[in-house]
């Protein structure tokens, strides 16, 4: 029950109002009984920094930071952990003992948590995309000892400045996806992990397509795992396609559900929280 003692963590971003976040960090809040509740507040940029001097003054427990603002933030923060330095990005903050923001990233965790108890030593992956996410992704695959990683992009300068932020810590490759060597990557690839927007329902996308089109696929196998971080749908029309070929799939809702409990984690000081309570109230509303 909400009662004149309850504490409040929030998500700030612009939009904010297609968020599944408070959907499941609600779940877990009252599995776990604590006296806090998730809601969700839209922030216009020019409101960002008085909003969040102004959630400081009350009790605001924690905030997820969302787009647009996950590199602004850095500004505003006095304390920002190492992954979150790395990956240029921020997406969860807490009070310090000063009273000032103490930021953090849990993607990289989110984005592991489904292939953490398979062994990638000497393995091979493919990256599609080369924006925000496939930041993480990059360095989730560095964390999970991949030995090569290849980056599929339409997007010629994001591409060349992805692989330059990694290239002197693993051995990766950027690819424009009408380079003929795709199929071969694609042939070799132990897992391929799709960063595009293509396949997510949106009102303007049409979700029954492929990233980069049907030929582009022609050389998957069913050794590959297919990774799709779009959560909705849930298979997308990659993930079916590839499950028909014998693949192994993952979609993108673990990773949302893990990210979000390593954010509770953080925001209770590693309190333990249960995927399945955050998963399962995620499923009924996908
Ligand atoms: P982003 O920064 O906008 O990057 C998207 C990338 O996809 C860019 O390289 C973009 O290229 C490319 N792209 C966009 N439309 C394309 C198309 N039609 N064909 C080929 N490439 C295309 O977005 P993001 O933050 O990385 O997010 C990407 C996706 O990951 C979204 O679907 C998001 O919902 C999902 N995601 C899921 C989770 C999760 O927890 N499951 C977490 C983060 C993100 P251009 O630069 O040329 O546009």
């Amino acid at each position: 029950m909400i009662t004149s003692k309850t504490s409040f963590i929030a998500l700030i971003g612009n939009p904010v109002s297609h968020s599944l976040s408070p959907i499941m960090q609600n779940a877990a809040l009252q599995y776990l009984g604590l006296d806090l509740i998730y809601i969700a507040i839209p922030c216009k940029d020019e409101d960002l920094e008085l909003v969040l001097n102004s959630l400081k003054k009350i009790n605001c427990k924690g905030l997820n930071i969302t787009i647009p603002f996950k590199e602004k933030v850095f500004e505003l923060c006095s304390e920002i952990s190492p992954i979150a330095n790395k990956l240029k990005a921020i997406n969860t903050i807490k009070l310090n003992s000063k009273q000032e923001w103490s930021a953090t990233n849990t993607d990289v965790e989110g984005f592991i948590y489904p292939l953490k108890s398979i062994s990638f030593r000497k393995k091979q992956s493919l990256v599609l995309g080369s924006g925000g996410a496939a930041r993480s992704v990059i360095q989730g695959l560095i964390d999970l000892n991949f030995s090569i990683i290849s980056v599929v992009s339409r997007n010629e300068e994001s591409l060349n400045k992805l692989i330059k932020n990694f290239e002197n810590q693993i051995q990766i490759k950027g690819l424009l996806d009408n380079d003929n060597r795709t199929k071969n990557f694609i042939e070799e690839a132990d897992l391929i992990v799709n960063t595009t927007p293509v396949g997510m329902k949106t009102s303007k996308n049409e979700v029954n397509i492929l990233p980069y089109g049907d030929t582009f696929w022609r050389s998957l196998n069913s050794k590959t795992i297919v990774y799709d971080l779009i959560y909705n749908p849930a298979p997308t029309h990659l993930l079916k396609y590839s499950d028909k070929k014998g693949c192994i799939t993952i979609d993108g809702s673990q990773m949302l559900v893990a990210q979000g409990m390593k954010s509770l984690s953080f925001w209770t000081n590693g309190l333990e929280v249960p995927f399945h309570i955050m998963n399962e109230a995620l499923r009924k509303y996908l």
